[in-house]
């Protein structure tokens, strides 16, 4: 036992913990409280995985794929496969029973394998014949004598400090899921353990079978959450300093669309096992081959598919990954993001995946959380994005070792970031949000005040749009609040003053008795993920359901739309047509409009996120797996990019936008249309739009909104007289104001 708290002690006992959150992707951060709250006290980014499947002598040696010279879990490797070679095994497996079979050849070589290589011993999903053809590329943990390479493990045996792990593998042997896991190794640390490595798996499997957004994770968030607080709580019990690293080995990224590739070839002619030999993992594809002729027959085949992409040595090397053993493949063919080749060697097609990670290590959904958190140091700080292979000096230095004397990999460099409300935290542009956001407050805290109050939108979640421009400095997006508590109706209908003394187009101010049972939407998943209480109870949008991204419908998405519409025609026609210069009013609503329709196809994918730091990328990844039309992704983009990063008016944008917006518009709605069976894409939106106005179904209502449709539609061409097109928006945007605002 440790002394106990009276005594006095000098030497201070400290502990370093490895924490692995397997696939736990950045943004999952924000659906937590445990790790949130510790994120706002520690060093903050993302990692990515090493290229291929192969990620362990990157964290426990700082080595990459070149250095290793493997990227994924089987090698064709005939001469150092586990698998005995039956031969003529065709012949056998048609008389045979294929089942006892596969078992014989599976016991064969798991006898053969360590119980770390053993774990791969039953193939997977790989055909028996070719089970022979293939090695376990890592067949030893990082800790044995012969794992290749000078581990962590072995450092610290050297530098006698004790050191703890409860891992993959193994773990396997825990019952109690994640559970057991963090029981099983909190029992084996002791006073005199100075490193720990621990790693909770779970959450891999949720994202593989449930996506990253759906209700199960959010379920499974919430258990691995509670688990990363016994450890810290545990930890600060038993221990003086204590030093973690949350880390995700990878992300999780959306599929949405799976390819048959082995059906594509045989389509094109092209039969693997005898010219050439193939090997699916799940998203990339390797091949071997006979003759050079073949290969370029494959390859000239595979680089016409449009589902992924052939890579080059230029490629390969970006990752360290270009001078790998040839039996780790010839030639690799990658999925794009959100696309997954079904059947593969780990999942038959049998079973229907709804997330997958192993892309390109630099997709942004691909990459996993690093939180870095120091008792002795407990300032905000941002990593940015780092390699796998800097856990290794990471760790290193939780033990009070020189990473220099081990390593030439570069530490982790952490810069301290307070929260902010913009994106680029411009101290003129942060010091005009807080002197409006206190002006405000004490407006609405002047009417309600026993009530929370709370910044919703963009500046909620830190991402508030404000330039610097002719007339100074310039706030370019709505203040929206969230009044919270039993008095904020007394605060309703400030919005029009508040806009006014604070000089923006709008502000919103929504009253709400109380935040428990609040249905979902896209509006309250914003507020609950992405708002920040300035007054007030701290806890009060913790209160609001946890909604998961897919509880957002695809009505509230076609809602989303149509308010885009109407924004779009409140912008005159002249200036839409380009015979006026575009104000910052109409960059707003066309901004806004082309992020629209982007977020409705994140919302259609069940993968939206509150922050446009995660949609943005998220969007720009799946567009060509969603297939949408280059230029109209493209203008979504421009929009993100925007959004991020605004710039005085007209900025990046031309009046021939307006009719991309609303192509880009209509084919989001289509793509709604056609998931949610609705006949007429249109008709969705209005009727969407009329949910959210008391009373439903109001015919005047119905008839501005139909109209409103329709001119906005005819608008994209020039087929309206202007006069009469100009006249008729502009009665129908009063009326549409009248009615919502
Ligand atoms: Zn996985």
């Amino acid at each position: 036992m440790r002394q106990s708290a009276c005594s006095p002690h000098s030497i201070v006992e400290s502990i370093a913990l490895l924490v692995l959150l397997d696939a736990f992707r950045p943004d999952y951060l924000w659906r937590t409280e445990f790790l949130r709250d510790l994120a706002r006290r520690a060093a903050v980014g993302a990692m990515e995985e090493p290229f291929g499947f192969l990620p362990r002598a990157s964290y426990f040696g700082g080595l990459t794929p070149n250095e290793t010279g493997y990227s994924n879990i089987f090698a064709r490797e005939p001469w150092r496969s586990p698998f005995p070679c039956v031969p003529d095994v065709d012949r056998v497996l048609a008389y045979a029973d294929a089942a006892t079979m596969r078992t014989r050849i599976v016991d064969e070589a798991r006898q053969r394998l360590s119980d770390f290589g053993g774990r791969y011993a039953d193939g997977f999903a790989i055909p028996t014949r070719e089970l022979s053809s293939y090695a376990i590329a890592e067949a030893t943990p990082p800790w044995g004598p012969r794992c290749g390479y000078r581990s962590l493990f072995h450092i610290l045996d050297e530098a006698g400090l004790p050191w703890v792990q409860c891992s993959w593998p193994y773990t396997r042997a825990v019952a109690g899921a994640d559970a057991g896991i963090v029981a099983s190794f909190l029992d084996q640390l002791s006073e005199e353990t100075r490193f720990g490595f621990v790693h909770l798996s779970q959450l891999d499997a949720v994202g593989h079978e449930s996506g990253p957004g759906s209700a199960a994770m959010r379920d499974a968030l919430e258990d691995i959450d509670r688990l990363c607080a016994v450890l810290y709580t545990r930890a600060h019990e038993r221990f003086d300093r204590v030093r973690m690293l949350f880390f995700g080995d990878h992300g999780m990224v959306t599929v949405v669309r799976t390819i048959d590739l082995l059906e594509e070839l045989r389509g094109r002619a092209l039969q693997p096992g005898r010219d050439f030999d193939l090997f699916l993992d799940s998203p990339m594809a390797r091949f071997w081959f006979r003759s050079g002729v073949k290969r370029d027959e494959v390859t000239s085949v595979l680089r016409r598919f449009d589902f992924g992409r052939v890579l080059d040595a230029h490629d390969l090397a970006r990752f360290d990954a270009d001078r790998m053993h040839p039996s780790n493949g010839e030639l690799l063919f990658v999925a794009h993001p959100g696309i997954v080749f079904s059947p593969n060697a780990f999942q038959d097609s049998a079973v229907q995946v709804r997330g997958m990670h192993g892309y390109l290590p630099d997709v942004p959904d691909n990459r996993g959380l690093l939180l870095s958190y120091d008792s002795a140091d407990r300032t905000p700080r941002s990593i940015g994005v780092a390699q796998a292979t800097q856990i290794f000096p990471a760790c290193l230095r939780m033990c009070g070792l020189d990473p220099a004397e081990h390593t030439t990999v570069p530490p982790l460099r952490e810069e301290p970031a307070p929260r902010r409300w913009t994106t680029a935290g411009i101290l003129a542009h942060e010091a005009r949000v807080s002197d409006d956001l206190v002006r405000a407050r004490a407006a609405i805290a002047s009417r309600a005040p026993a009530s929370a109050i709370a910044v919703t939108g963009s500046f909620g979640r830190g991402e508030g749009g404000v330039v610097s421009g002719a007339h100074g400095v310039e706030v370019l997006n709505d203040y929206d609040f969230m009044v919270i508590g039993p008095d904020a109706g007394n605060a309703a209908g400030l919005g029009t003053q508040l806009a006014a003394s604070l000089g923006t187009d709008f502000c919103d101010v929504m009253p709400l008795t109380s935040a428990a049972g609040l249905p979902p939407s896209q509006l309250h998943f914003d507020l609950r993920y992405g708002g920040r209480v300035i007054a007030g109870d701290p806890c009060a949008l913790d209160r609001i359901p946890a909604f998961a991204p897919s509880d957002i419908s695809l009505r509230d998405a076609a809602r989303l739309l149509m308010n885009r519409i109407a924004g779009v025609m409140l912008v005159p026609l002249p200036e839409q047509r380009g015979h006026e210069a575009l104000t910052q009013f109409a960059v707003n609503q066309l901004s806004k409009a082309l992020v629209g329709a982007g977020d409705a196809y994140l919302i259609a994918a069940g993968d939206y996120s509150s922050r446009c730091v995660d949609r943005a990328p998220r969007f720009s990844a799946l567009a060509s797996a969603l297939a949408i039309d280059g230029r109209l992704a493209a203008a979504i983009e421009k929009a993100y990019r925007y959004k991020l990063n605004p710039q005085p008016a007209p900025g990046v944008f031309r009046h021939g936008d307006f009719v991309i917006a609303r192509a880009a518009i209509a084919a989001a709605l289509r793509q709604l249309a056609a998931q949610a069976s609705a006949s007429c894409e249109w008709e969705l939106a209005v009727a969407a739009a009329l949910d959210s106005i008391e009373p439903p179904g109001d015919m005047e209502r119905r008839a501005i909104l139909e109209k409103l449709t329709v001119l906005f539609r005819a608008t994209a061409a020039d087929v309206i007289d202007p006069a009469i097109a100009e006249t008729a928006r502009q009665r129908l945007a009063d009326a549409w104001l009248a009615v919502c605002h």
